[in-house]
């Protein structure tokens, strides 16, 4: 019998060990959660969930702004010209979320975000010398999967991406790609991922699956093979896996279970600037035809947490820990002092909690050490008497530390993004 989707989807999970699965990790770190209610395949973000997907965004937008992007928003439903005009509501019209107005009007809502960006281009004239236009939009999209296929948080219907549209003129797309590859590079080597870049391609057999005309495709295939010439990467093609309206690099990670996800791409498109008529006026006071990017960090964020949990085991890095630091006093008499170090870590901006309750010792490190927090200080007579702490991090005794060269080390750590 041949395997479904489903089928293939359920054999990946029974190769996974149970701790190292993120819906599990998810409810047992309490990141997010679904509801009967809201439906299948609309994860539901608590408050934990919600601060790692902040700091994953703010990451990535601080890459970004060192290198020229503006922040951008848009309404998550549109009318359905829009996608008529852009030549999705064609391809893709059944996998649209589609709302009747009540004067009877269709809208849709946005399964991606290209169209409304290029409304944003075109709302004035642009000169050469404004351009490129780099837009960077963390928003959700909706696709609406099919209830089988849906998996935990890997494949949902509301689908939150890092987006970023670059609008620029023909000569600056290389460098703008080799910007956004050092982009994508620098992030997913701050956590320890292997990635492999790969050219997407059309199939010059199959011309009715493409938009544009074949000299078209042909440049903007030339311009992503320079580009991964400029960045001396053994890139494999990939023919007939390019989008409908243009060539894309894929970047192929591997996680610490040696599997391999699809995550960034950026995507060349010579056709919707086409189809909307994205221009600037050059140095002759002529129209120029302008080129988009399209690019994305960490894709759907939701995926990239999925992966991020299994390959972390759910021990997250420091900086994006959403509980860094338990304070536990061993006895009620070393609370006053677990206090007192608290305050410290609150002035330096640490998310953390002091553990006083009336457990035992060993139970309060266990329940630390399964919610993966990164460090906990334990707190005795002793280390009341000598003003140190007792350091546990991820269940290894590092022994008695001085406070300050504690605070020093775990700063750095902090701001290094370190993950090992
Ligand atoms: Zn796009």
């Amino acid at each position: 019998m041949k395997k479904t989707k489903k089928d293939v989807a359920n054999d990946v999970e029974k190769e996974r060990p149970e701790q190292q699965d993120h819906k599990a990790l998810g409810a047992k770190l309490d990141l997010f959660t679904f509801s009967d209610l809201v439906g299948p395949g609309l994860p539901l973000w608590t408050p934990k969930g919600t601060l790692i997907r902040h700091l994953l965004d703010d990451f990535v937008w601080e890459l970004r702004q060192k290198r020229g992007y503006s922040k951008v928003e848009i309404p998550h439903i549109t009318k359905k010209d829009l996608y008529i005009k852009s030549g999705h509501w064609d391809k893709f019209k059944d996998e649209l979320f589609q709302i009747k107005t009540r004067e009877g009007h269709i809208f849709a809502l946005k399964p991606m975000n290209c169209p409304h960006h290029t409304q944003i281009f075109a709302r004035k004239i642009h000169s050469y010398k404004e351009l490129p236009q780099r837009y960077a939009n963390t928003t959700m999209m909706y696709r609406d999967e099919q209830t089988g296929e849906l998996s935990g948080i890997l494949r949902v219907r509301a689908i939150s991406i890092d987006d970023s549209h670059i609008f620029a003129r023909r000569s600056q797309v290389k460098e703008e790609i080799i910007n956004a590859w050092d982009i994508i590079q620098e992030f997913y080597n701050s956590f320890g991922f292997k990635l492999q870049a790969s050219l997407s391609l059309r199939d010059p057999k199959r011309p009715e699956k493409y938009l544009g005309n074949p000299s078209v495709w042909q440049e903007t295939e030339q311009i992503l093979r320079e580009v991964a010439k400029h960045k001396a990467t053994k890139t494999k093609e990939d023919i007939g896996e390019a989008a409908f309206y243009g060539p894309k690099i894929d970047f192929i990670s591997q996680d610490s279970l040696g599997r391999k996800w699809q995550m960034a791409t950026i995507q060349l498109d010579m056709n919707m600037p086409e189809r909307f008529n994205l221009y600037c006026i050059n140095e002759k006071g002529q129209e120029e035809r302008i080129v988009m990017i399209h690019y994305a960090v960490m894709g759907s964020l939701e995926r990239f947490l999925a992966n991020l949990l299994e390959h972390f085991a759910g021990a997250l890095p420091l900086w994006l820990s959403p509980e860094q630091i338990w304070i536990i006093p061993i006895t009620s008499k070393q609370t006053q002092y677990a206090k007192e170090i608290a305050k410290m870590f609150q002035v330096a901006g640490f998310r953390f909690q002091v553990r006083d309750e009336n457990e035992t010792l060993s139970k309060r490190i266990r329940e630390g050490e399964t919610q993966k927090i990164p460090y906990l200080l334990v707190i005795g007579e002793k280390e009341e008497k000598s003003k140190n702490i007792s350091v546990r991090r991820r269940g290894k005794d590092m022994g008695s530390m001085r406070l300050d060269k504690f605070l020093k080390q775990t700063i750095d750590e902090i701001s290094k993004k370190d993950w090992e």
